[in-house]
């Protein structure tokens, strides 16, 4: 008998286009509803309830140790950037451990040791948590969850004040995706790329030269100094599975406004670019952990820009585009002289580099 039934697949977890339909005709099917300022339905980094920001989410990076980081500091960072990107400050998290029986007890010190000093970098706390075992089978170690709640600061109020002398209509208390308007630019802090290969290359023992190392870090400290310092940032992501290619379309489809990038101003190492381009990816399309993109008011966009580029998490920003209303969607300004749209990514093709 033919089986009929749909599964799940690997790319129902990559982000993208598949990930977007699960969430839509499942998830949202029987969850959310609730009467809060950013609610579930709003499908942005993290929730509102009255002023707390909240966020849950579980990493299950295959393999648990690759270049550059580990999935405690991934999974530590994950949480206090997506917090972080709505404009609040981190302070408290909740931490679940699923561990895999066979998990060495030193590999396990390390993780929670790196989570230690990740926690420390972002000056946040783990406050509480569980942890369970399971039987050996393809966990690969480990799988970790990590919720978190974060406040308003005056940070979050010295970029909104930044922003209403520029725009009057402006009335987000938030920096929300949906908020970007014509004219705005787009800002991204690094390099692209550099997690999901390095995180792919540690998969399949591949070897790109130079080595290649993710980018994984919390980034609520820097983006504190950019609100409290400079302001007018009126939305932001950390562009983690689908990459880039992803969150522009997230912030394209939930402003309603076109997205022009210039793809001589997008960074991406070379190594990194000579790798995506032996295996066949899109470096657009492929996750970060240490990087943030944002739409900022043209007149704050340089001053952002400087700012980031004089500290070591953003010393490669650029400005790379800017938002308009002659067309909807993203596009790229190709340096053969053409535009080229850039879609929502099916899924990130890089397996399990969360
Ligand atoms: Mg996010």
């Amino acid at each position: 008998m033919k089986d009929t039934e749909e599964h799940i697949t690997m790319l129902h977890g990559a982000g993208g286009q598949v990930m977007h339909s699960l969430v839509e005709n499942y998830i949202l099917k029987y969850f959310g509803g609730a009467n809060v300022e950013v609610p579930l339905e709003a499908l942005d980094d993290a929730a509102v309830v009255g002023d707390v920001v909240f966020k849950s989410d579980t990493h299950a990076v295959k393999p648990i140790f690759f270049p550059g980081g580990d999935i405690g500091r991934l999974a530590v960072s994950g949480t206090v950037n997506d917090i972080a990107v709505i404009g609040a400050e981190p302070y408290a998290l909740a931490c679940g451990l699923v561990l895999e029986e066979g998990l060495s007890l030193v590999d396990f010190e390390r993780i929670l040791a790196s989570m230690n000093k990740t926690c420390s970098e972002a000056s946040v706390s783990i406050v509480t948590g569980d942890t369970k075992v399971v039987e050996k089978g393809v966990l690969g170690g480990c799988v970790i969850t990590i919720s978190g709640i974060g406040r308003r600061t005056t940070a979050t109020e010295k970029n909104l004040t930044v922003i209403k002398e520029f725009r009057n209509d402006f009335n987000a208390r938030w920096i929300l995706d949906s908020n970007l308007g014509v004219g705005d630019k787009i800002i991204v802090s690094g390099t692209l790329g550099d997690h999901g290969l390095a995180v792919l290359s540690a998969q399949e023992g591949l070897k790109f030269g130079s080595g290649i190392e993710s980018d994984v870090k919390p980034l609520n400290v820097l983006i504190r100094r950019l609100l409290d310092e400079i302001g007018g940032v009126v939305a932001m992501k950390d562009p983690t599975r689908g990459g880039l290619a992803d969150a522009l379309n997230e912030f394209s489809e939930k402003s309603g406004k076109g997205i022009l990038i210039q793809e001589d101003k997008v960074p991406i190492r070379k190594d990194v670019q000579t790798a995506c381009e032996m295996l066949g990816l899109d470096p657009l399309e492929v996750g970060n952990e240490g990087k943030i993109v944002l739409g900022v008011v043209e007149a704050k966009a340089e001053q952002v820009l400087e700012l980031l580029k004089g500290t070591s998490a953003g010393e490669n920003a650029e400005i790379i585009g800017q938002v308009t209303n002659e067309f909807k969607g993203v596009a790229m300004q190709t340096v053969v002289g053409g535009k080229k749209i850039i879609a929502r990514p099916i899924g990130d093709p890089i397996p399990r580099i969360c």
